[in-house]
């Protein structure tokens, strides 16, 4: 590993830390930590640092609250854009109840075995998250709106793109936390962004995730705008997702989803065959909101069919193996979007994909040309939040993954905020009924 408990004392005494934070994450992704001041670095490094988890979305257990916090040490990294006397560094923490043993309700753990699977099966999957974004304006009272004066699209470039300057400091500051971003770009839509990082190991990689939104929310605000992640803020243009591209490496380093004399091995297609098996009950976990629903709509880039493409031309296949000048194919996974808690994503693709290794699939006939679907009876991704709800309960697999305490939480949770919709009139439906009924 990186660091020892020795070298993260001398770091924070060298570096002038005053606030350490151990971070996590609740069911649905969303950072919480506890701040503590740099005299108890010693008491976090021991494990020691207890938390109530009823206080913590879908922590919640009956008796037993008190959680522990075991910071990663190699996921130390200081803040950049907090000051930089008295620096504000994070760790990092997997969750453990009292008895010391890891806390089932931890996104971190579910995503921790399944790595501890791909290892058993001799394999390191790496994996690269790809989240898009959009910088809007605040109104005049400081609350975000989905406007922007903006109107540069696809590969802009200053004056026109105006999020030049947010996505240098993003950048500059992401670098600085450890990221190797390798480009960025003005997307399809007016205030639309993209930076692209490159594959990690997973845990590290969902992590990042999580970095991410969070540095790309701090420094748009800096500059008076609001980011937002949100799959489908405006309707009529581009969504946002985050494409996930996966690549397997053997104990030696090898990609074993290399080309085999110009054809995809066998073992990458076993992957994908199990990621489109699947993908139907992981799509609450991959999408999983109402809103992202709203993105995964023929027209837009964005992936509707149950289908893949062995090339890389055809953007509307849910599955993309995309391939760089080396020829290191990687298959991209298009419909999740950035909403999603990055832990159980990631470990529900990765172990989809594992299982179509160990079970030998066979993927469906690839299509190769965008809208070829149209000749091709092709299953579809669920349409709305409910019908994903209802394919998350019919893949037991996904149960298995996740474990039975996250696998209800987020089921009792999903359902009411499906009701909360189905019950709500919306203003489409006034304008489009009142007049006429
Ligand atoms: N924004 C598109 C999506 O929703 C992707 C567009 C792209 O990266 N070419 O998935
Ligand atoms: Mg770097
Ligand atoms: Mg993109």
């Amino acid at each position: 590993s990186k660091y020892t408990r020795e070298d993260i004392i001398r770091i924070v005494e060298e570096e002038d830390v005053a606030f350490i934070r151990l971070q996590f994450c609740d069911l649905f992704g969303v950072p919480k930590n506890i701040a503590i001041p740099s005299s108890g670095l010693e008491k976090a490094l021991d494990n020691k640092y207890v938390f109530d988890g009823i206080s913590v979305e879908g922590f919640v257990r009956n008796e037993e609250s008190d959680m522990y916090l075991y910071p990663d040490l190699d996921s130390f990294e200081i803040y950049p854009w907090r000051p930089q006397a008295g620096k504000v560094a994070r760790m990092f923490c997997n969750v453990y109840t009292a008895d010391n043993k890891p806390f089932s309700g931890d996104p971190r753990y579910v995503l921790k075995q399944v790595v501890e699977k791909a290892c058993g099966m001799g394999l390191n999957i790496k994996v690269n998250p790809l989240p898009e974004f959009f910088l809007f304006d605040y109104d005049d009272n400081g609350q975000p709106t989905t406007d922007t004066k903006e109107r540069a699209g696809y590969f802009d470039v200053a004056p026109l793109d105006q999020g030049e300057n947010v996505r240098r400091e993003i950048i500059l500051n992401l670098e600085e936390m450890g990221f190797n971003i390798s480009s960025s770009h003005h997307e399809i839509a007016p205030a639309q962004h993209e930076i692209q990082f490159g594959s990690e190991e997973a845990v590290r990689a969902a992590d990042m995730v999580m970095t991410f939104r969070m540095a790309v929310k701090t420094i748009a605000k800096k500059h008076g705008l609001y980011a937002t992640f949100m799959p489908k803020p405006v309707e009529g243009i581009s969504g946002s997702g985050m494409h996930m591209s996966f690549i397997a490496e053997d104990k030696d380093g090898k990609n074993i989803f290399a080309y085999e004399n110009g054809a995809l091995s066998e073992t990458a297609k076993q992957f994908v065959a199990g990621i489109l098996y699947h993908v139907k009950g992981m799509t609450l976990i991959t999408n999983p909101i109402v809103n992202s629903y709203k993105r995964l709509v023929p027209g837009y880039d964005a992936p509707v069919d149950i289908s893949w493409s062995s090339n890389s031309a055809n953007r509307s296949a849910l599955i993309r193996i995309s391939s760089d000048l080396d020829l290191n194919p990687q298959v991209e996974v298009r419909n999740p979007d950035a909403t999603c808690n990055p832990y159980l994503a990631i470990a529900l693709l990765m172990a989809a994909g594992l299982d179509g290794i160990e079970k030998k699939m066979t993927p469906p006939e690839a299509v190769s040309t965008r809208n070829a679907g149209a000749e091709q009876e092709l299953d579809v991704l669920p349409l709305t939040l409910g019908e994903a709800i209802y394919a998350y309960q019919s893949d037991s697999f996904v149960k298995e993954i996740l474990g039975d305490e996250i696998y209800n939480k987020v089921l009792t949770a999903k359902r009411a905020e499906w009701k909360e919709f189905r019950t709500c009139v919306t203003k489409w439906e006034i304008d489009k009924y009142l007049n006429n009924f």
